[in-house]
């Protein structure tokens, strides 16, 4: 299987090393040249399988020769052993039609653990067996650095420097940032926002000399082992209610447009998903551009779903390529006009057309949210997070337009977000053990400007001590 870059400027790379290198050097995504299928045989005969076996048969496809079948199922195999649920990603009803997929049993309580723990698990089988080292950076709205943390703290070949925009995560997510004691753990605390964050990573990224220099490596949801490993549970999920025989839908949170987007590939893969749906918080920028045809960034507002408060979504850069048509020069047109002084860009009507066809979305306030966060418990006796509750209320929007069944994920465990749950629903949640006891640890972070060059220095610095 080759990837190549949705901005059609580099070249064409096998699964691993697509993935040691996580942005293309074009500064485009890589996609899987062609994406392998699932006939309606092998769909059903997924059904009420393991968790392991599915994500096998799922991801073996697209893995090609990079690693061998045995060792891909002990990788697998290990990467959710640490899971404190035996069926992974759990299915729970919350209406007649509705069901909730619980991706929070993982060691950090969010869906980001079933991606970064096996993209632990493959990274460290590649680089032991080619005797390398890197650095892997990453940019947090807050659940994606714990996940990082949690998934390679320890690792001898790795360095991990977790970017987060300092005071907008949560306190359990940056406790899960900051208590880590191994000194191949750097959490950052950058002065600035999200998108400052991830601005930053594309900047050193796109500086050849400096990420040659440090061997960075990126495991932010652009990476496509990431969206790989999301792509299996849309297939659990999905046979558990009986696809492939009866279609589904599906309600996703969506910040970067990452776990979504895994949708998109598993209905390319023959899932018959009837509806994918994008659920925004107040930073709607997806929501807007479906419903007006233009892509423009605005300021980013601080909400109780702080993992979706995005203006510049990443992934949504693969929906375009499939969206043209593999067009990457439109793409890559596209991505300038975003980057510079436009500040965005129109989708022309061919484009914006097919993504009307792929996907729906609807946006929820931080009234609704709270609000949603309330019903869910009142009606179904569900405990339910912020950004989960964002995906509730705007399935509900979509239930009675068909009767195939709606599966909204749940993407973190609610006491992560306790405050906003206690407040809405009276129920303080509570962490689980484990956690609670992490979280006693001393906490270490470095603040650092939003500025690339003092970056840098410090990352210097930390590689070299
Ligand atoms: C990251 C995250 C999201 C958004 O996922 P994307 O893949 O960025 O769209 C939603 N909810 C939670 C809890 C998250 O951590």
């Amino acid at each position: 299987m080759r990837y190549i870059s949705t901005r059609g400027q580099a070249p064409a790379l096998g699964f691993e090393e697509a993935m040691l290198s996580g942005l293309a050097r074009d500064g485009g995504l890589y996609l899987p040249e062609t994406v392998p299928t699932l006939d309606h045989g092998e769909i059903a005969g997924l059904a009420g399988r393991p968790y392991e076996e599915v994500a096998f048969t799922v991801m073996r496809p697209f893995i090609g020769e990079s690693f061998g079948e045995e060792e891909l199922g002990e990788l697998i195999a290990r990467a959710y052993e640490g899971f404190g649920h035996a069926a992974r990603a759990p299915l729970v009803q919350l209406a007649p039609d509705h069901f909730l997929l619980e991706l929070f049993h993982g060691p950090t309580l969010a869906f980001k653990d079933f991606a970064m723990q096996l993209i632990g698990q493959l990274f460290q089988a590649a680089l032991a067996r080619r005797g390398e080292r890197v650095t892997i950076v990453g940019a947090t709205s807050g659940d994606t650095g714990s996940a990082a943390i949690e998934a390679f703290r320890g690792l001898e070949n790795v360095d991990v420097l977790i970017l987060f925009p300092e005071g907008r995560v949560s306190e359990v997510q940056r406790k899960q940032m900051t208590t880590p004691g191994e000194s191949n753990v750097h959490a950052l605390a950058v002065e600035g926002d999200f998108d400052t964050c991830q601005a930053l990573l594309k900047d050193m990224f796109n500086d050849f000399a400096f990420r040659d220099e440090v061997a960075l490596a990126g495991v932010n949801s652009i990476n496509w082992a990431r969206v790989l490993a999301q792509v299996v549970y849309y297939f659990t999920a999905a046979t558990s209610l009986g696809a492939p025989m009866r279609p589904v839908r599906f309600t996703v949170p969506t910040g970067n447009f990452g776990d979504i987007f895994a949708g998109l590939i598993a209905r390319k893969m023959g899932l018959p998903i009837e509806r994918l749906i994008i659920a925004t918080n107040q930073n709607d920028i997806l929501h807007r551009t479906l419903e007006t045809g233009a892509y423009r960034r605005g300021e980013v507002v601080p909400s109780i779903s702080p993992s979706m408060d995005i203006q510049v979504s990443s992934n949504f850069e693969r929906a375009l390529y499939y969206a043209h048509d593999g067009d990457s020069a439109a793409v890559a047109a596209q991505m300038e006009a975003l980057a510079g002084g436009q500040g965005g860009f129109t989708i022309p009507p061919g484009a914006i057309n097919w993504l009307r066809e792929h996907f729906a979305s609807g946006r929820a306030s931080e009234e609704e949210t709270m609000a949603t966060i309330k019903t869910t418990y009142l009606t179904s006796s569900e405990v339910i997070c912020p950004h989960t509750a964002v995906g509730v209320k705007v399935a509900r929007e979509f239930l009675a337009e068909s009767p195939a069944p709606m599966i909204t994920l749940a993407t973190a465990h609610p006491a992560k977000f306790p405050d906003a749950v206690e407040k809405a629903t009276g129920i303080r949640p509570e962490l689980p053990a484990r956690l609670a006891r992490q979280f006693e640890a001393e906490e270490r972070q470095t603040r650092v400007a939003g500025d690339l060059a003092a970056l840098k220095a410090l990352i210097r610095e930390r590689l070299s001590s």
